[in-house]
C-alpha cells in the first residue's frame, strides 16, 4: 500500500546521503539561526498539526508526512533529512511508526533534540505492541500538547508564556470536541455502535466513546500486515451476525478488499474517515480537531 513512492535507498546509499545532507545542512546553519527562529520539525501529520497550535508565530514548524500519505510505509528523502539537520526540536510520535528517524539520527546525528510527545499517554497494546494511533482520542492530544509546550517552552523560553498560553487555549478547545463527540455518537441507536476499519487504527476512539470493534480487514495496528481469505471469511461471518451496518475504509486506505466484503455482505463501505491522516489543507480535517469531530460525524451518518 504505498501511497507515497520515495527513492528506496541501500542502507550504505541512506547514510551516505545521510551524512552529505546533515553536513550541508550544518554548514548553512549560521543563516538559519541568526533569523532567531525556533525551527521545529514534526514527523507525523498529527504532531505537526499540534505543535503549529502551541507555536502559534512564534516558531518555524515542518511536518514531515504530509496529508494523505500513510505514515506505517513511509520513508524520509532527502529534503526531509535537510530539514531534520537543520532544527532545533524534532518532535515525533514514537510507538513504532517513526523508527526510520532513529536511522537518521544515528548515521549522522545532526543537532536537534528529539522529543517523543506520546510519553505519559496511557497505551492500549495489541500483541504485546503499543498502538500507536493515540490522536483519534482528545484526552491523549492534550498530553501530547502539553509536552510540546513544555519542550517548546525550554527551547525558546523568550516566547514560554505564548507557548503555554496557546496549550491552554487548545487544551480547552480539545475539552470542547471530546463533549460535541459524545453527543454526536449519542445520536446512533445503540445496537448499531459497531465498528469494522480498515486497519486497527481507531481503537482509542472507540475506547473512549463506548462504541464496540468488531474487527478490521487488515487485522494490525499496521497498515503493512495482510489478511488471508480465512481472516476475510471470519470477518463476514461476523459482520453477518453482528448486522454491521458499515465498513470504514481510509482516506488513505486500498478500498479494493473493503469493497469485496461490502458484496458479500450488503454492508456499506464508507471510505472518508481519517486513520492515519488530517484532511487536505481547507477541508475542516486539516487539524486534530477538526479530523476528530468530522470522524465523529461520519461514523454517526453511516451506522444510525
Ligand atoms: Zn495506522
Amino acid at each position: 500500500m504505498v501511497i507515497l513512492s520515495l527513492k528506496r535507498a541501500t542502507t550504505l546509499g541512506f547514510v551516505v546521503l545521510t551524512v552529505a545532507v546533515l553536513g550541508a545542512a550544518a554548514a548553512c546553519s549560521g543563516s538559519s539561526t541568526s533569523r532567531g527562529r525556533l525551527k521545529v520539525v514534526a514527523t507525523t501529520i498529527q504532531v505537526g498539526a499540534l505543535t503549529r497550535e502551541v507555536a502559534g508565530p512564534d516558531a518555524d514548524v515542518k511536518t514531515l508526512i504530509g496529508p494523505g500519505i500513510d505514515p506505517h510505509d513511509f520513508e524520509a528523502g532527502a529534503s526531509d533529512l535537510r530539514a531534520i539537520g537543520d532544527a532545533t526540536i524534532v518532535f515525533r510520535n514514537g510507538l513504532g511508526l517513526d523508527d526510520w528517524l532513529d536511522r537518521i539520527i544515528s548515521s549522522g546525528g545532526g543537532k536537534a533534540k528529539t522529543v517523543t510527545v506520546t510519553d505519559g499517554i496511557q497505551l492500549r497494546t495489541i500483541g504485546g505492541h503499543p498502538d500507536p494511533h493515540v490522536w483519534q482520542d482528545p484526552v491523549n492530544d492534550k498530553v501530547m500538547v502539553q509536552n510540546i509546550a513544555t519542550a517548546l517552552a525550554k527551547a525558546d523560553p523568550a516566547h514560554a508564556a505564548d507557548y503555554n498560553a496557546n496549550a491552554r487555549k487548545y487544551e480547552a478547545k480539545l475539552d470542547s470536541v471530546d463533549t460535541q463527540v459524545r453527543e454526536i455518537i449519542d445520536t446512533i441507536p445503540p445496537a448499531n455502535r459497531k465498528m469494522v476499519t480498515d486497519h486497527d487504527a481507531f481503537g482509542y476512539f472507540i475506547q473512549r466513546y463506548g462504541l464496540t470493534y468488531i474487527g478490521a480487514v487488515i487485522p494490525s495496528t499496521s497498515t503493512q500486515a495482510e489478511s488471508s481469505a480465512k481472516d476475510i471469511a471470519a470477518l463476514e461471518d461476523l459482520i453477518r451476525r453482528e448486522h454491521v451496518k458499515a465498513i470504514f475504509s481510509e482516506e488513505t486506505a486500498n478500498p479494493k478488499v473493503s469493497n469485496q466484503i461490502a458484496r458479500d455482505t450488503g454492508a456499506k463501505v464508507v471510505d472518508t474517515l481519517y486513520g492515519d491522516s488530517l484532511g487536505k489543507p481547507g477541508s475542516g480535517a486539516d487539524t486534530v480537531d477538526g479530523m476528530i469531530l468530522d470522524n465523529a460525524r461520519t461514523i454517526a451518518e453511516a451506522l444510525k
